[in-house]
């Protein structure tokens, strides 16, 4: 498969089009919550990721434990639900 310009980018932005730019899955677990900001973490590959819409999305890395929800589409979803 070849590199698309998108693969290249050094920040994934999660609001372009809620999928993970590491497997294109559409599917993430709502971990810690702040104020308009998550983390989710991808239900595909574990990528894990700072969400605070309309800012660019963030990589993070933190426990795995904080992540006990069933997976949903985050395109589906408000950080204020
Ligand atoms: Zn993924």
């Amino acid at each position: 498969m070849a590199l698309r310009k998108k693969d290249l980018m050094p920040t994934p932005d999660l609001l372009t089009d809620a999928t993970c730019p590491d497997c294109r899955g559409e599917h993430f677990v709502i971990g810690p919550r702040g104020g308009l900001a998550a983390n989710v973490r991808c239900a595909g590959c574990g990528s894990k990721f700072w969400y605070c819409p309309p800012f660019p999305s963030e990589r993070i890395d933190n426990a795995d434990s904080f992540y006990t929800q069933p997976p949903i589409r985050l395109r589906d979803w408000q950080v204020s639900d």
